[in-house]
């Protein structure tokens, strides 16, 4: 079920208070409208009626799918106290088997959203963003701020990634054969780093990197 509440927020240009909707708990099936929102990154876009000032106003979000059995929470900031105000486990029993992940952006809410439809492991995913992005860092010379799975092609054998490169707006894309992801898969299921369960989880390059030094070790 999605939750939705309204709450008055004053415009940081002139001062206003806007009557903003907001959404704690997006519930994909029952508004699939709002994962639109976030697939164009759109879903946190604030406009003070009064000025006309626009900004990204981000607030703790829940977003579940129960199809594809996974919750993911958007904490602003990596905030640690606002993620521990959500007790699962007692407010969704029935969520307990399901992934749960912990992201702080918009940008990464529709980069996990983009992984699981197209069926994949999002640790995977990040094993095959971390070897890219050290590919992207050398081919341009430049150090990556961020990179997110952009697209899968099984016919084609192909996964693609976005790089934001240090000082630049545009992404530069970077991709490599499937085979890659399938390698990664295996090595995420060795160090048994799968397992679904109670707590939200950080699933990101830094994830990955632990996963690496695991599997090495063990080696
Ligand atoms: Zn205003």
């Amino acid at each position: 079920m999605s939750t939705q509440i309204n709450k008055d927020v004053s415009c940081p240009h002139c001062g206003a208070a806007v009557k903003t909707q907001m959404w704690p708990g997006i519930d994909a099936q029952e508004n699939p409208e709002l994962r639109a929102h976030i697939l164009d990154e759109t879903l946190f876009d604030w406009k003070c009626p009064a000025c006309g000032y626009e900004a990204q106003f981000i607030y703790p979000c829940l977003y579940h799918d129960r199809t594809l059995e996974y919750m993911i929470y958007v904490v602003p900031n990596g905030n640690d106290c606002a993620l521990q105000s959500v007790n699962v486990g007692e407010s969704f029993p029935q969520f307990n088997n399901m992934n749960k992940r912990v992201v702080s952006s918009l940008a990464e809410l529709k980069e996990k959203i983009l992984i699981y439809e197209a069926g994949l492991n999002d640790l995977a995913v990040e094993l095959v963003k971390l070897a890219l992005s050290d590919v992207a860092e050398k081919k341009h010379g430049r150090t990556v701020d961020a990179g997110y799975f952009y697209s899968v092609d099984k016919e084609a054998g192909r996964i693609e990634f976005s790089f934001f490169l240090e000082g630049e707006t545009e992404a530069v894309r970077q991709g490599t054969r499937i085979d890659v992801y399938n390698k990664s898969l295996e090595i995420v299921e060795n160090v048994g780093a799968l397992a679904a369960g109670e707590e939200f989880r950080l699933v990101d390059m830094a994830a990955a990197q632990e996963v690496l030094r695991i599997y090495r070790e063990e080696e």
